[in-house]
């Protein structure tokens, strides 16, 4: 933390003095890493790329969705963000009674607006494997509303300081050296903008990002040749309220769970940086659970990364340790529990994590995107191998997770 901040000094002198920030066109910035407030959406191409990304987040994480919490409005009109997409993709709805949702209770749901998985499919080509599936996932919601507002940039300054990895982190009070950085990042703050009291959790990154993802790898499948087996595409309703969409999914799944032979779940894919998280980078993916039920998996996602072009940085420390119980905290663990091997990919725990300042400014687009181009072409290669990934037999599965479920 120590030289995030020193270096963020240095960048304020020297754009002071070299009067830099006043010839840009673009209003000053409190933070190093912050992007423009609005994105007017465009028009996506088939690709996966950063643009397109933008476009998806800066929707669903927008104040209008109010936090996106599990059976609220907000959280309702980004599934029906989801259906829309995949229903201009032309992908086969999979959720209930021909739609692509599958209504998930939960309690305290607002009138007409039922937390909802969103589930579509994509035909595969070879008749002989068009059975099994591949299945891709990220989730819907995020925590809603503060009760009370909060500043947001010196919530920011705070955090940047005493909490690197945002409400993961319980600080104590901070030191007096501690203090004066805080006190002076606001008071750049304040010279160059108004305070302004934020209630929204916009979860961009938690979990806009990962659904993002999901949205481009879907477009990417739907506008190529399609592999030889079927993919599952999800949008898990209520992953914050413990799990509850993917495991009302997996309790009453809408294709059989044992002709799922692969599962990706992402969850917080943007950001990932040096300064965001330990090991960050621009290549950087932290993966959980390839091994876990099936070597067979782990072993072609870094071979596979091995020879690819875009080589990716993977992170393994939160997999070999299960710091924070890691691998128990999202999605991935209602397909552990069926026995469905499944890969965990996300970028870390950075300061915005579960703060109203997790909005989609400070999102690295371009590096969601190449995890995004990963996921794809892990993806692609498990649906078009010969034979399925081979399931390890009890004894020699790695069940030291205790998940509770
Ligand atoms: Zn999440």
């Amino acid at each position: 933390m120590v030289a995030k901040v020193s270096a963020f000094a240095v960048l304020q002198l020297v754009l002071a003095s070299s009067g830099l920030s006043a010839q840009s066109a673009d209003p000053p910035r409190v933070w190093p890493d912050e992007g423009p407030f609005s994105w007017p959406p465009r028009a996506t191409e088939p690709s996966i790329v950063a643009d397109d990304l933008r476009t998806h987040v800066y929707q669903l994480a927008a104040d209008s969705m109010t936090g996106r919490a599990a059976g609220t409005r907000g959280n309702f009109m980004a599934t029906t963000y989801v259906a829309s997409v995949f229903q201009r993709l032309g992908l086969r709805p999979a959720g209930d009674n021909g739609t692509y949702f599958q209504i998930v209770p939960v309690e305290g749901a607002e009138p007409n607006s039922p937390a909802r998985n969103v589930i579509a499919i994509l035909p595969g080509s070879d008749p002989a494997l068009r059975g099994q599936y591949v299945l891709v996932g990220a989730h819907n919601d995020h925590e809603g509303l503060l009760s009370q507002a909060l500043d947001h940039d010196a919530l920011r300054a705070f955090n940047w300081v005493m909490r690197p990895q945002g409400a993961n982190d319980r600080p104590g009070a901070p030191t007096r050296e501690q203090q004066v950085r805080i006190d002076s990042l606001i008071a750049y703050a304040r010279s160059i903008r108004p305070p302004r009291p934020d209630t929204v959790m916009n979860g961009a990154d938690d979990d806009a990002s990962g659904t993002g993802v999901l949205l481009e790898i879907a477009e990417r499948f739907a506008t190529g040749a399609a592999p030889r087996r079927s993919i599952v595409f999800i949008s898990h309703a209520a992953e914050e309220g413990g799990l509850i969409g993917s495991r009302h999914f997996t309790d009453n799944p809408t294709v059989s769970l044992d002709s799922i032979v692969a599962a990706h779940n992402m969850d917080m894919v943007g950001n990932g940086g040096v300064a965001d998280v330990r090991f960050g980078g621009p290549a950087q993916v932290q993966m959980l659970g390839a091994r876990r039920l099936s070597a067979e998996f782990g072993d072609m996602i870094d071979s596979l990364n091995a020879v690819r072009a875009e080589t990716m940085a993977i992170d393994y420390y939160w997999d070999r340790t299960n710091a924070l119980n890691r691998f128990c905290r999202s999605d991935q663990v209602s397909y552990f529990r069926h026995t469905i091997p499944v890969t965990y990919f996300s970028t870390g725990y950075s300061i915005d994590y579960h703060m109203p300042t997790d909005e989609p400014q400070y999102i690295d687009y371009d590096h969601s995107a190449r995890v995004g181009r990963f996921v794809h072409e892990i993806m692609s290669a498990v649906a078009n191998r010969p034979t399925r990934l081979r399931v390890l037999p009890p004894e020699e599965r790695d069940m030291s997770a205790q998940c509770g479920r």
